[in-house]
């Protein structure tokens, strides 16, 4: 796996801590949560626990994001039927991403650190660009050039198409 900068890159010190760390999205204090405000775009897929959504801007068509239908922050606080729901409905979605095809994997990532309404992405890595493996995936999302709007919807609704429920 390569950056998609050219070398040489430097390091850098961390900045001081900030503690207590800014309100997300969606806590107290911070800006309305955009899930449950309905500013997000719109559900391409959604059943009582989840919802699937399009990117916004990306340049990786077939990339989507699942949301909880409820209002909470991680894992610990789905409720427990969406607990159990996660790990199933995700192979699903996964498998969904996988059939567009020239994908050689299906890379699972939870930050949170935007918003406090659970949310975890799914991103296609293309087959064969082994420089974006691992951790380097996203970072090469955000350099190549964005994809239309329309494109990243239509691959999210083809994901949607393919999930039960
Ligand atoms: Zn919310």
């Amino acid at each position: 796996m390569k950056l998609p900068w050219l070398e040489p890159l430097t390091t850098r010190e961390p900045t001081p801590a900030v503690v207590p760390e800014p309100p997300r999205r969606g806590e107290e204090g911070g800006a309305p949560c955009s899930v449950c405000a309905g500013t997000t775009p719109d559900a391409v897929w959604s059943d009582d626990h989840f919802a699937v959504y399009p990117p916004r801007t990306c340049s990786l068509p077939g990339t989507v994001w699942i949301a909880s239908r409820e209002h909470v922050d991680s894992f610990v606080d789905l409720s427990p039927a969406a607990s159990a729901a996660f790990g199933p409905f995700v192979a699903q979605v996964e498998g969904a991403i996988l059939a567009r095809g020239d994908v050689g994997r299906v890379h699972l990532y939870r930050w949170g650190d935007g918003g406090a309404h659970f949310h975890v992405w799914l991103m296609p890595r293309p087959l064969g660009m082994l420089d974006a493996q691992g951790m380097m995936l996203p970072l090469w999302e955000d350099v190549l050039p964005n994809a239309t709007d329309e494109e990243c919807l239509a691959a999210a609704q083809e994901i949607g198409s393919r999930l039960e429920g």
